[in-house]
């Protein structure tokens, strides 16, 4: 028999007849295997509400709700498969032209035409039915939907064990043979998944558990043997609140997991990355402490606990030298082992850091001794130190900072430090010194000094006073040392209280050449009566570093009359090592034009005898902690007589200072001191005050011819 001829070629060749299917109650199609309409009967007409002519060379999907659209072909293959399920009815639900879902009931089987395969379905309206299964199938029905548009390998079965829906991405996930699901065996099923499965066992308890209970969610990470990861959902199928079966979902997880193992390891390596740079970032490079970042950090988290907070802060003294005289590579030494001796003064609870330089700090938390650390740290790091064979006492000044209610910020207690460690340096060095308020009112006065020098230099209140000096051959006042007053509200603040100011400011330069000039005009008549005769200025290194120094200074000479030939520049040796290189050049110059340089406060620096030969110096002041050394005039003092000699044979004059006594007088003359300075003949006197001091000069000597020496 013949149907409409259509696009293909379809004759259905079973035993149908035409008739039979045109009077069927129920509808009645044929879907070629594209899924197009190639027949539908009257039955089919009235429950989808078209004209036969408006569905046939149709896409079938017009009937079906959207759900439903994927169905088809599954239907198609698991009839083709031969499988049991393909040709049990099943629910569906259908679309009625007027847009109206209908509730099916449908069966499908194959049929073979001259075209290939076509589908024979039968539907049946089960809206009216209200027997127990129809919800069942419908609910089953809208499963297959979700079957077809998921990723997940799924299957379902029912708690009779009969698979009740599956999709081909669960063949797929497991290589499942066709066969194996057409046997309908979930035993066999789980067998063969079990088997790919790293543990197996754990799989097979995990079914067994699920199995007994029927009400039980689950979800596992399963490891395939290959290297796989796949993630197993089980939950109980519900339709209308009644338990029908069990879904098993798997999800293939394994690019997911791989791209989180790679995002997890390249997190841990950026982490192990990231942690080595802020190592890096809060590490001296050179002693390998914690630098100023981490010291704040853990300054500021030991600020938020309730436990006593310390801050040592030390400067090593004199530094400087050690680095210009021995070079950068003894210096970088010396901090090295300065921290590690800190270190070991500290032990693991403290924190040592580098600030800088030649600064340390070291914070202390929970420590209820902090005085003892800190006498420790004195003690220790003025140990001698050999480096590069010279042997070395680090001198250092520690100020100590406590916290207490007013402090919050860790830069507060450094600052709290550093003015302590100030007060250390001022009283006398190699001590430590706790904060104290009253350092802070120091702190501003000394700003306000700054203004008030200022304002000094101005108006001309830098004045200078004269202090004789007396020559061991002629007995008798050859010399006078300009020293700098400050005439203050009528009091004379003395040098040690404002040259620091001075030079740090920059003030010293017009200071300097106010004391030059003041010198040279109030001498200039005294000195003209004696060409032995001459006026001796301090000068300070930040002076020095002025290009047109030399050149001011011999202006001055030369507008006060005076022969440069009777000027005498006095410097300590921390100008010889200036980095600027003109300086040197500069006193070079001035030599040149007969003015003397003499090495101020000698013996007190790093500068060893040895280099004395190399320097640019005329005379060599003996510094006069060494004449204070003499007390009876019988002691041996090797130094003191050493550095008399050398200075002398290296053919420079050698002049003594701070002279108090006799006795210290007669042993400096009889060990060959050239000059002798001191309050024994005079103390510093205003220009006026002149005379009289050579008066009272001439009266020691006479005096001091009379004494003898014992022995
Ligand atoms: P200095 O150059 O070593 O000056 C000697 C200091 O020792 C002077 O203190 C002087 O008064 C003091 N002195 C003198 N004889 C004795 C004594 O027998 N016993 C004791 N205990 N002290 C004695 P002064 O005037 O207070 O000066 C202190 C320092 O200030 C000077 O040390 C010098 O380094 C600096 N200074 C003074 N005037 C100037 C200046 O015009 N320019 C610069 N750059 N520095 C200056
Ligand atoms: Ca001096
Ligand atoms: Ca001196």
């Amino acid at each position: 028999m013949n149907f409409h001829r259509l696009g293909a070629d379809i004759v259905v060749g079973t035993g149908f007849g035409e008739d039979l299917l045109e009077q069927a109650p129920d509808a009645f199609l044929l879907l070629t295997a594209d899924g197009t309409i190639a027949f539908v009967n009257s039955a089919a007409e009235r429950l989808f509400g078209y004209d036969r002519e408006e569905l046939l060379g149709v896409q079938h999907t017009i009937l079906l709700s959207e759900e439903g659209h994927g169905g088809f072909l599954r239907v198609f293959g698991r009839l083709g498969r031969k499988s049991p399920a393909g040709s049990r009815p099943f629910a569906a639900v259908g679309l009625h032209r007027d847009g109206a879902e209908v509730a099916l009931e449908i069966t499908c089987s194959l049929v073979s035409v001259d075209a290939g395969t076509a589908m024979a379905v039968a539907v049946r309206d089960a809206g009216h039915r209200n027997d127990s299964d129809s919800g069942r199938r419908l609910a089953v029905s809208l499963l297959d939907a979700t079957l077809e548009t998921t990723s997940d390998g799924i299957v379902v079965v029912s708690n009779e064990g009969q698979i009740t829906g599956i999709n081909d991405q669960y063949l797929k996930l497991w290589s499942m043979p066709p066969e194996l699901i057409a046997a309908e065996d979930p035993t066999a099923l789980v067998r063969f998944i079990a088997n790919q499965l790293a543990d197996p066992e754990y799989f097979l308890q995990k079914v067994a558990a699920l199995h007994a209970d029927s009400f039980m969610q689950s979800h596992d990470v399963l490891e395939f043997t290959d290297g796989r990861t796949v993630e197993l959902y089980s939950r109980p199928q519900k339709v209308a609140d009644q338990i029908v079966g069990r879904i098993w979902s798997f999800r293939d997880i394994t690019s997911r997991r791989r791209a989180q193992d790679q995002a997890r390891r390249a997190m841990d390596e950026l982490a192990e990355q990231a942690g080595k740079l802020k190592e890096l970032a809060f590490q001296d490079p050179l002693t390998g402490l914690a630098n100023r970042m981490l010291f704040n950090e853990r300054a500021a988290a030991a600020l938020l606990t309730p436990d006593p907070v310390h801050v040592l802060l030390l400067d090593l003294d004199d530094f400087k030298e050690v680095n210009d005289v021995l070079g950068h590579h003894a210096g970088d030494e010396m901090l090295v082992e300065i921290s590690r001796r800190l270190q070991k003064c500290v032990g693991p609870h403290g924190t040592v850091a580098r600030l800088g330089g030649d600064e340390f700090v070291v914070l202390l938390v929970g420590c209820r001794d902090a005085d003892t650390v800190a006498q420790r740290v004195v003690s220790t790091l003025n140990a001698p130190v050999s480096i590069e064979g010279t042997l070395m006492r680090p001198g250092l000044s520690l100020g100590v900072a406590s916290r207490d209610v007013g402090t919050e910020t860790s830069s507060e207690l450094l600052r709290q430090a550093d003015l302590a460690m100030y007060a250390a340096k001022e009283a006398g060095k190699n001590c430590y010194v706790h904060f104290r308020p009253e350092m802070l009112a120091a702190l501003l006065e000394r700003t306000q000094l700054t203004a008030g020098l200022r304002r000094a230099v101005e108006l001309g209140q830098i004045t200078v006073h004269f202090q004789p000096v007396i020559s061991s051959d002629r007995l008798e006042v050859v010399q006078f040392e300009a020293l700098a007053r400050w005439e203050w509200e009528g009091e004379l603040v003395p040098p040690d209280e404002f040259i620091e100011t001075a030079e740090r400011s920059g003030l010293i330069r017009e200071i300097g050449a106010e004391v030059l000039r003041r010198s040279c005009t109030e001498l200039a008549p005294w000195l003209a009566e004696d060409p032995v005769r001459s006026v001796a200025v301090n000068v300070s290194g930040v002076q020095l570093q002025h290009r047109d120094f030399a050149e001011r200074v011999l202006d001055i000479a030369a507008w006060s009359g005076v022969d440069p030939r009777q000027l005498v520049l006095e410097v300590t040796e921390s100008v010889f090592f200036d980095a600027h290189s003109h300086v040197i050049g500069q006193l070079e110059t001035l030599r040149e034009a007969g003015i003397r340089v003499a090495l101020d406060d000698f013996g007190t620096g790093y500068s060893s005898l040895g280099r004395l030969q190399d320097l640019p110096v005329d005379v060599v002041k003996i510094d006069k902690s060494f004449v204070s050394m003499l007390h009876t005039g019988v002691e041996k003092l090797p130094i003191l007589t050493s550095m008399i000699h050398m200075a002398s044979s290296l053919g420079l004059k050698v002049t003594a200072e701070g002279i108090e006594t006799p006795a210290q007088a007669r042993y400096l003359m009889d060990h060959g001191c050239d000059a002798l300075q001191g309050f024994l003949f005079s103390r510093p006197v205003p220009s006026a005050g002149r005379p009289q001091a050579i008066r009272n000069s001439a009266a020691a000597i006479a005096e001091l011819e009379g004494v003898s020496l014992p022995g």
